[in-house]
């Protein structure tokens, strides 16, 4: 396993800047999903690694080794970097069988026959398709082709792979049982890996850490799945990384009026953050289960759909014109009641954070 360190990457494809200034660290052994919106830049980042981009600033490391550097002009050749990739085209050779797709980069580098035939047997036992070694892809399912991919992804001995978007085309059961899989096959094997997603979902079930990049190519956070839901560091992530509702405010004499359309709440409980200043338009961000009903609120709600989801029920409820989503534990649906579709009642926040509004994009 090795650690790969992206340092003040910049990218254009042609006027179009796509990175700017661009790092990141990537500790051996961890998986760390770089998850963004698409259209962000993600892509582009790897096609650097890969050294199918060549970045007009920065350096790129492969632990102490310096695989690309603008000043310096090292940029390390494609095939010598041995980075394993996973694309979310499967992208094997339908007219190769499983055990051909996953030794070709290793017969292409002439690696002798007998230790070929053992790094391939020991990778697709990694992924569980030894018995599927003489299939062709066409007789194999889009998860079994995905699993032959990530067989040839290990088997260059590569420290590190990097997957973008690999399950994106498999279906919804698949894709958890995948990343189930790939979460085993990295312990097993220790490989560092990139995980590329624009499906914070995934991220979450998979990753060590996580790092989000905005539109526009910036890296707006890096941490523990844990850490980038209590702490995000920006509306962008609040947005991002789980359901969230927003509700601009106005801020007189150190009394707050939610305002979210058609009709104005003053909100008592609400407290502005230490310093947060309140000249600037605000919005009070929230996430579904910091909400509670509660009869006795002045923020007052009708009740418009409640869908009952196993776990929790998810209401959508109207504030003065605004859609927000509420959230309710069973436990606490047992304690306190269900609230019915048409019902009217109050709500109450209890845990949320001031943002500016969004900018409207030109
Ligand atoms: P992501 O993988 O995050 O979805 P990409 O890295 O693929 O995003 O793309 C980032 C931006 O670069 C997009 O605006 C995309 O249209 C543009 N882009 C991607 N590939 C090319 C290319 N070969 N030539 C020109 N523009 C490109
Ligand atoms: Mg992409």
């Amino acid at each position: 396993m090795s650690k790969v360190a992206f340092k003040n990457i910049s990218f254009k494809y042609g006027q179009n800047q796509i990175l700017k200034d661009f790092s990141l660290e990537i500790e051996a052994g961890e998986i760390l999903c770089l998850v963004g919106p698409s259209g962000c830049g993600k892509t582009t980042l790897v096609r650097c690694l890969l050294g199918l981009n060549k970045p007009d600033t920065g350096e790129i490391y492969v632990d102490d080794t310096c695989i690309f550097s603008a000043t310096r002009r090292v940029n390390m050749p494609v095939e010598r970097r041995n980075i394993g990739i996973v694309f979310q085209d499967y992208a094997v050779w339908p007219h190769m069988t499983v055990s051909e797709n996953v030794g070709y980069s290793l017969k292409k580098r002439r690696v002798p026959k007998d230790q070929m035939a053992r790094r391939v047997a020991d990778a697709l036992a990694q992924v569980n398709m030894t018995e599927y070694a003489n299939h062709l892809p066409s007789q194999l399912s889009g998860g079994q082709q995905q699993r032959v991919a990530i067989a040839r992804a290990l088997v260059g001995n590569g420290e590190i792979i990097v997957m973008d978007e690999p399950i994106t085309n498999l279906d919804a059961k698949l894709r958890e049982q995948m990343l189930t899989e790939i979460r085993e096959i990295q312990r097993r094997s220790g490989t560092t890996v990139l995980y590329i997603t624009h499906d914070q979902q995934s991220a979450l079930q998979l990753c060590d850490r996580m790092a989000i990049m905005e539109p526009g190519g910036n890296l707006c956070q890096l941490g523990t799945d844990e850490d980038i839901i209590l702490h995000p560091a920006n509306r962008f992530t609040f947005e991002f990384i789980g359901v969230s509702n927003f509700i601009p405010v106005e801020v007189k004499g150190g009394a707050i009026t939610l305002k979210p359309g058609s009709r104005d709440f003053p909100w008592a409980e609400g407290r502005l953050p230490e310093g947060a200043d309140a000249t600037k338009p605000l919005e009070v961000g929230v996430r579904p289960n910091d909400i509670v009903f509660d009869k006795d609120s002045p923020l007052r709600v009708t009740v418009n759909r409640s869908v009952f989801l196993g776990s929790e029920y998810d209401y959508f409820v109207d504030l003065g014109g605004r859609e927000l989503r509420v959230q309710q534990n069973t436990l606490d649906a047992a304690k306190y009641g269900v609230v019915k579709e048409g019902a009217e009642t109050g709500i109450r926040l209890l845990n949320y954070r001031f943002y500016p509004p969004k900018e409207v994009q030109a």
